[in-house]
């Protein structure tokens, strides 16, 4: 593959893994699989939460991607490495970032303010129906959030704690 050919895949891969992302966030992590997903939505003292099983499987099939393409598709394995890239971003930002599993920084100003308060709006619904913001890396303006939020909880879509300010 040439060098351009290479950055698009690697760039389309990342742009894809956060609509992906988005998508199984919203229809299968609170969808049928909201039984791995929802201790992370509930206050605990563990270390590791059933929500990690997410990231272990995604890297298991991750793994398989570098292998089959290894032997059978040059595009599959940079397309693996952009995956994996976004694993990488998504782990900074939301376990880093946001519920600072792994690092304690405030950011004050900034889209690092605005993605940190778009995910605490995520966790601002109880239970797995309704909710905002279901993607990591593109960051919707919290007042926007807030607004749906509001409009969520008047039509009885999701029970929102009064802490989001909605
Ligand atoms: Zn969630
Ligand atoms: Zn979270």
């Amino acid at each position: 593959m040439t060098v351009p050919a290479i950055i698009l895949t690697v760039v389309l891969a990342v742009l894809g893994m956060e609509a992906f992302a988005w998508w199984a966030h919203k229809y299968i992590m609170h969808g049928w699989g909201w039984g791995w997903h929802r201790d992370h939505h509930e206050p605990h003292d563990n270390v590791f939460e059933k929500n990690d099983l997410y990231a272990v499987t995604f890297g298991t099939i991750v793994f398989f991607l570098f292998l089959i393409g290894y032997l059978y598709s040059e595009a599959l394995w940079w397309a693996a490495l952009g995956i994996t890239l976004y694993g990488l971003i998504y782990t900074v930002i939301h376990d880093g970032l946001v519920h600072q599993r792994y690092f304690r920084w405030v950011p004050k100003r900034g889209y690092a303010k605005r993605l940190v308060q778009a995910h605490k709006l995520h966790h601002a619904t109880v239970g797995k129906e309704g909710g905002v913001s279901f993607g990591f890396v593109f960051a919707a303006d919290p007042a926007q959030l807030k607004a749906e939020l509001k409009r969520q909880r008047e039509a009885g879509i999701a029970l929102v704690r009064d802490s989001a300010g909605a």
